[in-house]
């Protein structure tokens, strides 16, 4: 219909709508009436208009369209004169733009270069910060390109598990009602940061755990009235069988959060179906030092002890590491061991003589495993270890510090993992009061004997090297003081000693390499000194972690020498310190900071600092351990392939 209404209109007002027809003239002069004379009139005035064009056009010499006839003479004349116009006025142009600059053809040749890089600039080429961060992130892959931490028939058979392992606890009904944002309110509250698919809720108190009375009554007994935030979070979640990343800072309170699960599984398997002669384990844990496995294997034997005594089943617990008689585990294996503590070494040895099995092992612990990343050999242990598992265990990892290369192992073995993260990982104890002190070298003993009156006993001092640990020992027992010293040159069985005189209070001072770092509980000490500042970050995290421990305030002075210390790791103190809100010494303020000009990498990245180790002084293109671990890995190759003989024997 509207498509008539159209051609109908069009019909009685012909002239109206067909105006090019009638502005032809062809038929205009029929028209007489008075619409024909609007129309002759439009006509005359539009033949006018495009007059005065074309006469505006061949002024300019430039219509195509002009009908006048130009011989080729002075159409060549006409080009040449426009060119030789156009080359003036660009002369003229380019001096007026650059006052000295030499006109094109005199400039000197560009390089491929230069060229490149205008080009990609004009084009819209990544800025500076966009390129950094793309090498950053090669960097990352290269570093992190690794084999997936599985047992290696795991790997060649593609066995992969997708579901979690049961235990048959659940949360208390109150708690798993709690909608998930009163859930997430209370984390929050607690500063407790997880990630993961159907976390549990956080339980802030025991009691409402379901843990057998005898626990509770331990606990009570030691003075642990209240969860800390990780075990608040990693208790629920290790309880319902979850694999789980726990990063917590030292002295948080995680060993509680794999010790207590370990014995409690293997109880409830035991209840099932006791262990027979050679059977066992059922839980797992495994530690970077024999000094922190004998503390963990302390804590879980008490509360096997507990139970036993509670008239549950007996559950035995083994400590299985090296340096010590093996009769005794040799012993317990007999009787069937339901929680073993080991460090890989002699653990390995144990399986590869087939005097231990795995085939009933359904939890798998590995505590600072930071630390054991730092292990020359510790990929393949845990890997060989794992060969020795016949089903699906659930798998936890925890660590202070959480490097990327150990996130991207627990990411390949843990299933459905959830991360449970209190506090910054990396990031320094806040209740430790950070003392960063400039000491000569030769000021450094007399100066010791001045900080140890900071506070009362008991005081550990750490410094990297054993020679520095026994000069430091025999300067103080000179000097009067009850000193203790520990390191990897001594025997074991005076390692042991030392640790429990300093634990007894026998001994005011320990002084130890960073052995004695690793995750050891010593309660109560009041200050850490680093007589010197450790390579890495890390490990200035792990030592001043052993004070300030489970809400209690501690002190921390470290000895600072510019001339001995990288700019890295000095950059590194201080961004820690700034993190913790603690005093940033002037001669660590007037470093040359390249990272404040980065700000920019921060924010594109989310990343602050390096993110292979997490020091905030550094981006991973500059990270001292990776490079150092690079060094060992060339080192290595040349050991082996110089040496003139498979095996790298000489
Ligand atoms: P950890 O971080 O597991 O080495 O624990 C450090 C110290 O904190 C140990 O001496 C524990 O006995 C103590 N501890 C563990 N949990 C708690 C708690 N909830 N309240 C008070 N102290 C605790």
């Amino acid at each position: 219909m509207a498509g008539e209404d159209a051609v109908q209109a069009a019909e009685q007002h012909p002239e109206e709508e067909q105006g090019p027809k009638t502005a032809d003239g062809r038929d205009g002069g029929a028209q007489g009436n008075a619409a024909g004379g609007r129309s002759v009139k439009r006509y005359r005035r539009e033949e006018l208009d495009k007059e005065e064009q074309n006469l505006l056009v061949s002024e300019d010499g430039d219509d195509d369209n002009a009908e006048e006839y130009v011989t080729l003479r002075k159409r060549r004349e006409q080009e040449e004169s426009r060119l030789v116009k156009l080359l003036r006025g660009g002369r003229e142009g380019s001096a007026e733009r650059s006052g000295s600059e030499p006109p094109p053809g005199d400039r000197p040749k560009e390089s491929l270069l230069v060229i490149t890089a205008r080009t990609r600039k004009d084009a819209g080429a990544p800025n500076e910060a966009q390129a950094l961060l793309e090498e950053e992130a090669d960097i990352m892959r290269h570093a992190l390109q690794k084999q997936a931490l599985k047992a290696v028939k795991e790997l060649a058979t593609g066995v992969t598990y997708s579901r979690s392992m049961e235990t048959g606890w659940k949360p208390p009904l109150r708690y798993r009602r709690l909608p998930l944002d009163l859930q997430q309110q209370l984390r929050d509250a607690l500063r407790i940061v997880c990630d993961g698919k159907d976390i549990p809720p956080p339980i802030p108190s025991f009691a409402d755990m379901k843990l057998p009375p005898a626990v509770l009554r331990v606990l009570s007994g030691k003075g642990i009235k209240k969860p800390t935030q990780i075990q608040m979070q990693g208790l629920p979640v290790a309880l319902s069988g979850r694999d789980m990343i726990g990063i917590a800072s030292t002295g948080s309170g995680k060993t509680l959060v794999f010790a207590l699960p370990m014995v409690l599984i293997a109880l409830q398997e035991e209840m099932r179906m006791p262990l027979g002669q050679n059977e066992g384990p059922i839980g797992m844990v495994i530690c970077p030092s024999r000094e922190l496995a004998t503390q963990t294997y302390e804590i879980a034997d008490m509360y096997c002890k507990a139970l036993t005594a509670d008239r549950y089943p007996e559950v035995r617990a083994m400590l299985c590491i090296g340096g010590i008689d093996p009769k005794p585990m040799y012993e317990t294996i007999r009787r069937g061991v339901h929680a073993v503590v080991a460090t890989p070494g002699r653990l390995k040895d144990l399986l590869h003589k087939r005097r231990m099995l795995l085939d009933l092992c359904r939890f798998l612990c590995l505590d600072e495993a930071d630390r054991m990343v730092d292990q020359v050999g510790f990929e393949d242990d845990v890997r060989d270890i794992l060969s020795f598992f016949r089903g699906q265990r659930q798998t936890l990892m925890f660590s202070a510090t959480m490097p990327a290369k150990i996130k991207a192992f627990a990411e390949s073995a843990l299933v459905d993992p959830v991360e449970v993260n209190v506090g910054r990982a990396g990031a320094a104890n806040m209740d430790v009061i950070q003392e960063v002190e400039y000491v000569k070298e030769e000021a450094k003993l007399p100066y010791l004997l001045e900080c140890l009156q900071k506070t009362a006993p008991p005081v550990l001092i750490f410094a990297e090297n054993k020679r520095d640990v026994d000069a430091i020992h025999e300067y103080l027992l000179v000097q009067g003081v009850e000193a203790v010293a520990v390191h990897g040159d001594k025997a074991q069985e005076d390692r042991h000693a030392g640790i429990a005189q300093f634990k007894a209070g026998e001994k005011d001072v320990l002084v130890a390499t960073d052995v004695a770092s690793k995750g050891l509980d010593f309660p109560d000490i009041q200050h850490v000194v680093n007589y010197d500042m450790p390579e890495e970050i890390e490990n200035y995290v792990h030592r001043i972690g052993r004070t300030g421990r489970c809400g209690k305030t501690g002190v921390a002075t470290t000895f600072i020498n510019t001339k001995q210390c990288s700019e890295t790791i000095l950059l590194d103190l201080k961004h820690l310190l700034r993190e913790a809100k603690q005093r940033v010494p002037h001669f660590l303020l007037a470093l040359d900071d390249p990272l404040e000009a980065q700000a920019e990498l921060e924010e594109k990245s989310g990343v602050k600092g390096c993110s292979y180790c997490g020091g905030l002084g550094h981006r991973v293109t500059n990270c001292p351990k990776l490079r150092s671990e690079d060094k060992a890995k060339v080192r290595a190759n040349k050991d082996f392939f110089g040496s003139g003989g498979f095996g790298g024997e000489m």
